[in-house]
């Protein structure tokens, strides 16, 4: 893969053509507070394995990371109870909508994957574990902190109650599976610290400095410090790639070739293994929830890079 040299004038050029676009896509409007955000903010930053930042645009903006916390939660439980996760949850994509509950049916409340919505709930749940979900809470935001050498990282709370006011179909996803077993603390708890990790606030900057253990093989390069072990990091790059996009991973995969996982905040994180960690963030969405000017950012970054994993 070529380290492209002159990422600065990339990136910067990227953020150019964003700027021009007028489809901007549609703000997540189901969670009240996401509808207010501003449609025209676009920001990028790419880390590369020398830690060098390059960054355009509202790179420091903080926006609320909704599902790219998935990641940094399936990390961490991956941590704690290893591969018994997958009595949980499953490994494959679902062809269906983030939020769908139709196939927990046919498959005894297992969620396909821990990126759909119930697949995350399951994850989290396991976080929840034998803490109190305060505490629980606290360790989300404490690993995002660690992982992007950042203490002022927060929890948008405004965001963490519109989300848990206006959550119907979360709850009903986490009866469901309780129902079955898969949800094992109180389902109040579980949800309440869900809604409350997808309303951490990061900036571009932040979410792809955090990234960076999953694009070099474990561990961060600047210090050498490992978060997981190259296994796991590929395992979780896999997962990114086949269902980080939901029933847009196909399409992702397509145009731009990296495993990534988006937010209906709009955020976008991938991973050119060995290469470098990248963060972008419009809130526009397109009609599976995926930022819609992110995904093209990306795609225009690929093509100028070639590193899409497929080939150049
Ligand atoms: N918090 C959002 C939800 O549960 C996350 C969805 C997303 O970002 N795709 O609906």
């Amino acid at each position: 893969m070529s380290s492209n040299p002159c990422l600065a004038s990339v990136v910067a050029e990227i953020a150019d053509e964003v700027g021009r676009m007028t489809e901007r896509g549609d703000v997540a409007r189901y969670i009240p507070e996401l509808a207010h955000v501003d449609p025209r903010q676009f920001g990028m930053v790419v880390v590369d394995a020398d830690g060098r930042v390059f960054a355009a645009g509202d790179s420091d903006t903080p926006f609320s990371i909704q599902s790219i916390s998935k990641v940094f939660t399936l990390t961490m439980a991956l941590g704690m109870i290893g591969d018994r996760l997958w009595q949980r949850v499953g490994r494959e994509p679902s062809g269906n909508p983030f939020n769908s509950i139709v196939q927990l049916e046919l498959e005894r409340g297992v969620p396909r994957n821990p990126f759909i919505n119930a697949g995350a709930i399951a994850v989290t749940d396991v976080i929840v574990a034998s803490h109190q979900p305060r505490e629980a809470i606290g360790e989300i935001l404490r690993f995002l902190q660690s992982l992007a050498a950042d203490r002022r990282i927060v929890i948008d709370k405004t965001v963490a109650d519109s989300e848990k006011r206006t959550g119907f179909r979360n709850t009903a996803l986490a009866n469901y599976m309780k129902s079955f077993g898969v949800i094992e603390r109180p389902v109040e708890f579980t949800l309440g610290v869900y809604f409350h990790q997808c309303a951490i606030a990061m900036s571009c900057r932040q979410l792809a400095t955090a990234a960076r253990y999953l694009a070099f093989g474990g561990a961060d390069p600047a210090t050498g410090r490992a978060v997981v072990t190259s296994e796991r990091a590929r395992r979780i790059n896999a997962l990114m790639l086949t269902c980080g996009h939901y029933d847009g991973s196909g399409d992702f995969a397509y145009k731009v070739g990296l495993p990534g996982k988006s937010g209906v905040g709009g955020g976008i994180i991938a991973v050119a293994p060995n290469t470098a960690s990248i963060a972008v963030w419009s809130p526009g969405l397109d009609r599976a929830g995926n930022s819609l000017l992110g995904q093209f950012a990306l795609e225009r970054l690929v093509k100028r890079t070639g590193w899409s994993i497929f080939g150049p």
